[in-house]
């Protein structure tokens, strides 16, 4: 027997180890269980250069609980090692920065990647166990099976030991802290998060499964007989989609990959995309597009992160743009530095080149999906939509690509790229100042008298909604030349759309100034904004809009984006139509009336805008009676 000193040169070492780390002390297992992997993995590559010829067909890992002598075991049958192999990977930890560990460690806020950075895989073993060791018979012909221990001081002993199978076993002495870890479900759930895409089998126990009985014996409805019998249970998926070309793939086994992915979803995603990078960077992965409901958080962050098949996070927030946190599926690259700050990770050049790559893939796939199939990239638009809107938003790539394939959709059901819909509108939807405005309607019921008189005209008109639109509509304002957005309700069609031709007013400035205080006796003066405009005959005799710029600086302030001291005040327009011949009858009508005949058509243009409520829509209905 040897004894010696695990060279180190921070001593205390072993108390950061266990005292830092203890939060994260799971990822232990995972630790243990790639370094099994790697070893099996090193085998069959010796073996397919031929430098190793014995059989290699049980290759796999085991997991193995011991609750009585209070062990886990975790076996591999990979290539071993000597007692000098030993003293050079794990006895000369290449600590030779440890002193930076321990600084790096106190401020950083992603302790659990750090331990494999610093080459301290092996040793967070000792955040779980007082005692561990190892028993290995390496590959070699004449190999002497060793047996290393350690009790988690910087001493070990190094011996001979009975071990006759080739690969290692690493035994661990659970510390009292961590009999959790003694559990076989807490095991089980800690494989399922780390291991399940591993590609060596990984074995936990035994599961059950029903056999036909070897005998043939039958049963009463002549079939052969059912026995029980155990089998190992492998935990992983050894061959996930996304480590296949997708050459090879059906749909099919797409979606069956979902549902592994997301245990217990029902819901398909709409489609997915392959990501296979070699250069400049090592990426592979597969992105599904779920359908985006109302509420976009509860389905951010499920993008697993993977490093060679071993999970390291779902937190890919510095790895690809925050809109593409919307999607989920799978990213495995060895080349992203998994081990080091967040902070760090952002500056980091690789990470951004895989963001900027991610990004232009979506965008790639979106635009092939629009021009292989319109009709059926129409379809799923209602899922896509708001997808769209955020990257366009949030991402100027992303915002130049989309222009090919975002849609908008008019209020006949028609769908449209903004170029376009601005081409359709063409001369019609122009005004004097050669701007092309786009009206919409974020509400087809309510506005329905805006959008009726505006398709009378042969205006076209938008439907947006949604909590982006606000924000979308500034930016396509910026991106488009001469184009410009403006709610039905803003104003009347005459100023939404100014055209050269001016209607005369029928009315002349002395009798609309008589007439004013008619209107202002009936409405809140506060709130409401009396205007007369000569529009032509065929529109409503008053109409009440909310001028656009209004409009849009409240929807800010709710949403806490406008910086303002104190709350915007709500107001509105009331226009009156002086070439109406009902606002002239007003004029002519008996004193004893005119007030009367005023409130009904404000009534009735506050009714269009359903704005008309409570004591003040009774009235109404029993003025509008006694009018029968
Ligand atoms: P890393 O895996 O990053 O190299 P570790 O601390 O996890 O760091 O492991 C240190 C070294 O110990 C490995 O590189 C490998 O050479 C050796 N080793 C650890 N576990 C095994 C094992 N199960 N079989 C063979 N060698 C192993
Ligand atoms: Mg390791």
């Amino acid at each position: 027997m040897k004894k010696g000193h695990i060279n180190v040169q921070t001593e205390n070492i072993f108390p950061i180890i266990k005292k830092f780390l203890y939060s994260d002390h799971e990822i232990f297992l995972r630790e243990l269980v790639s370094n099994a992997v790697d070893a099996s993995q090193k085998l069959r590559v010796l073996a397919k250069n031929g430098e190793y010829d014995k059989e290699i067909d049980n290759i796999k890992v085991e997991i193995l609980l011991d609750k009585e002598a209070g062990t886990l075991t975790v076996r591999d049958y990979g290539v071993g090692m000597t007692a000098e192999e030993i003293d050079k990977y794990i006895n000369q930890i290449a600590f030779s920065g440890a002193e930076e560990f321990v600084q790096k460690y106190k401020d950083s806020d992603n302790k659990e990647s750090i331990i494999g950075h610093f080459g301290l895989g092996f040793y967070s073993a000792f955040m779980v166990a007082d005692k561990v060791e190892i028993n290995t018979l390496a590959r070699y012909e004449d190999a002497e099976p060793v047996q290393w221990k350690s009790d988690g001081t910087t001493e070990y002993t190094i011996q001979e030991v009975d071990k006759s199978q080739r690969g290692t076993d690493i035994v661990l002495h659970m510390n009292d802290d961590s009999k959790e870890f003694l559990e076989e479900n807490r095991i089980r759930g800690i494989l399922d998060k780390y291991c399940k895409f591993l590609p060596i089998p990984v074995i936990f126990g035994t599961r059950t499964i029903e056999e036909d009985d070897p005998s043939g014996e039958k049963d009463d409805e002549g079939n052969v007989k059912k026995i029980s019998k155990e089998v190992p249970d492998q935990v992983n998926n050894t061959t996930p989609p996304w480590t296949i070309m997708p050459s090879e793939l059906k749909d099919e086994d797409y979606k069956n990959f979902y549902g592994e992915l997301y245990p217990g979803t029902f819901e398909e995603p709409l489609f997915h995309i392959h990501l296979n990078v070699d250069y400049p960077f090592n990426l592979t992965g597969i992105l599904y597009f779920p359908k985006i409901k109302e509420n976009v958080e509860v389905q951010r962050n499920k993008i697993q992160l993977y490093s060679n098949q071993v999970f390291i996070t779902d937190n890919v927030e510095e790895i690809v743009p925050e809109f593409l946190t919307l999607l989920h599926g799978v990213i495995d690259s060895p080349d992203i530095p998994l081990n080091v700050s967040r902070s760090y990770l952002q500056s980091d050049s690789n990470v951004k080149k895989i963001s900027s790559h991610i990004t232009k893939k979506v965008a790639d796939k979106l635009r092939k999906m629009f021009n292989n199939d319109r009709e059926d990239f129409e379809k799923k638009w209602k899922d896509l939509r708001i997808f769209s809107e955020y990257g366009m938003l949030s991402d100027d790539k992303f915002a130049e690509k989309s222009k090919a394939f975002h849609l908008v959709q008019d209020t006949d059901g028609d769908f449209h790229t903004v170029e376009e819909f601005k081409e359709k509108v063409g001369k019609t939807q122009t005004d004097k100042d050669d701007k092309t405005i786009f009206l919409y309607t974020n509400d087809k019921e309510e506005q329905y008298s805006f959008v009726e008189a505006a398709n009378d005209r042969g205006y076209k008109v938008l439907e947006l909604q949604g909590p982006l639109i606000p924000h979308w509509i500034q930016k396509m304002e910026t991106t488009f030349d001469n184009v410009s957005f403006a709610r039905v309700d803003a104003d009347t069609l005459d100023n939404l759309i100014k055209k050269d031709e001016e209607i005369p007013s029928k009315l002349s400035e002395e009798e609309q100034e008589s007439l004013k205080p008619l209107f202002e006796n009936v409405v809140d003066k506060e709130k409401f904004k009396i205007q007369f405009e000569s529009m032509s005959e065929s529109e409503a005799p008053i109409v009440v809009t909310q001028p656009e710029f209004i409009r849009r600086m409240q929807e800010q302030q709710k949403m806490g984006g406008a910086g303002f001291m104190g709350a915007f005040p709500e107001t509105y327009n009331l226009v009156v139509n002086s070439n109406h011949p009902k606002v002239s009858e007003i004029l002519k009508a008996e004193e004893s009336a005119k007030e009367n005949k005023a409130k009904q058509l404000t009534d009735l243009a506050m009714l269009a805008q359903g704005m008309l409520k409570g004591e003040a829509l009774t009235k109404f209905v029993n003025r509008s009676i006694e009018l029968v």
